[in-house]
């Protein structure tokens, strides 16, 4: 007897034909004799129609509040797949993230787990239940609803699988596996039958949605393996687990596009020692998630009042953080003495990936040849031991992808 933990995606739990479905999976495995928890997302467009909602009635809501809203979503997904599983008569009870014992800080909206005391869990599982968890949830200490970030779903199941000491941990959604690009963008893309920690970890963040990023780097902590695979056939997936020598002989081994993000700069800023410090610091307070940071080098230029020499500071955040971005450097104008600010949301992010650049050269040469014979302008560059990334007009970016994808991978 085997205890599993499975997710399912918006898309497989996205009409009640779906979560009848679901429930037949799930109680294939329960007769088999396994003990299976089920990890539910919300039906697909509910919480981005909530954020919706929300966002019709004021453009910065509160996020203690936004966490109360979004938590609806998965709750009506676990009371339904219980529902499904009663009416093929399997014993099920649906928790939320708190029943279940998910215990988070309390940074509302990217709330990180704390803990997990899954005693309710183990309880309901000893009688005879499936256990079907509300994914993207938890609560703090003094009981605050917490949301997970985007995609927090993923995190709730290997989070669980880790908690529980699973034995197998399965994430279903609407693509066979992980693929060497988004399917929908690079429709010869290829599914891969394994990848390595830190090559899902570098694709998820740099906009493979196909899993939370967080979520891996849970999975990687805590060794948890698991497999990304389709709710809709009994294809094999695509197994995620630490690296193995032969993956090194693979140079690229995906290719990501993020369309999510947003670049600010600043102008005409101090350069001197502490701005950049005071900058980052602020954002990381108001939890403005930053990723790439490009500072130019001074040309001379002068700010006339202080007679400080000025650069330009630019830097990229989720679209989703960009209002409180924008506010957080406006509250520093006044100190920092900048010129202006600029933002910019017609920008993609585009990421090769592969641990085999570790031990091949060349590749960025390469990568910047095929964007120039493609007539793509270069952003910003940013680099690791396994990724290249750069930021390109949004507008050409999914050609873009296309291309580097045919270079590298084919
Ligand atoms: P779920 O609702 O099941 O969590 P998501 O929509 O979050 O599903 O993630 C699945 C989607 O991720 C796919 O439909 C696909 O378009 C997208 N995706 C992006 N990059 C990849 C990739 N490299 N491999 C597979 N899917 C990808
Ligand atoms: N429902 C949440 C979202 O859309 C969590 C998830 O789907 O994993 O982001
Ligand atoms: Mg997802």
């Amino acid at each position: 007897m085997a205890l599993i933990v499975q997710k399912y995606g918006g898309t497989s739990v996205g009409n009640p034909d779906r979560i009848k479905n679901v429930a037949k999976r799930v109680a294939e495995y329960r007769s088999r004799g396994d003990q299976v928890v089920v990890v539910v997302s919300a039906m697909s467009g509910v919480t981005d129609n909530l954020i919706k909602l929300a966002k019709e009635i004021m453009s910065l809501p509160s996020e203690r509040e936004m966490d109360m809203l979004l938590a609806t979503g998965e709750q009506q997904t676990i009371a339904l797949t219980a529902i499904a599983l009663h009416n093929l008569g399997v014993k099920a009870v649906s928790l939320t993230g708190a029943q279940a014992g998910i215990v988070t800080d309390g940074v509302h909206t990217k709330a990180k787990i704390h803990n997990i005391t899954p005693k309710k869990v183990h309880e309901l599982l000893d009688q005879g239940n499936v256990v079907i968890v509300a994914g993207f949830q938890g609560e703090t200490r003094e009981g605050q609803i917490t949301t997970l970030g985007r995609g927090g779903s993923d995190l709730t199941a290997i989070a669980l699988a880790a908690a529980l000491k699973a034995d197998l941990c399965q994430i279903y959604t609407d693509v066979d596996g992980v693929y060497t690009a988004d399917p929908r963008i690079v429709p010869n893309a290829k599914k891969l039958p394994e990848i390595s920690y830190d090559e899902m970890l570098e694709l998820a963040s740099l906009g493979a949605k196909v899993m939370q990023s967080r979520s891996v780097e849970f999975a990687k902590k805590f060794g948890v393996v698991f497999e990304v695979r389709s709710s809709l056939n009994e294809n094999p997936g695509t197994i995620v687990k630490e690296e193995t020598k032969s993956m090194e002989d693979v140079v690229v081994r995906g290719v990501a596009l993020d369309k999510n993000q947003a670049k600010v700069t600043l102008i005409g800023v101090p350069d001197k020692p502490g701005v950049a410090a005071k900058v980052f610091k602020a954002l990381g307070d108001a939890t403005v998630n930053v990723d790439m940071i490009v500072q130019n080098i001074s040309h001379g230029s002068l700010q006339t009042a202080t007679n400080t020499p000025t650069t330009d500071i630019s830097f990229t955040t989720d679209k989703a953080d960009l209002l409180k971005a924008q506010k957080v450097i406006d509250g520093l104008k006044k100190e920092l003495g900048f010129n202006d600010v600029l933002t910019d949301e017609k920008i993609g992010k585009l990421s090769i990936v592969g641990v085999g650049m570790k031990s091949h050269t060349g590749v960025a040469g390469k990568m910047f040849d095929v964007l120039a014979k493609e007539g793509v302008n270069i952003g910003m560059i940013s680099t690791s031991e396994i990724k290249i990334s750069v930021t390109i007009d949004l507008a050409k970016g999914e050609a873009a992808t296309r291309a580097v994808h045919a270079a590298f991978i084919g």
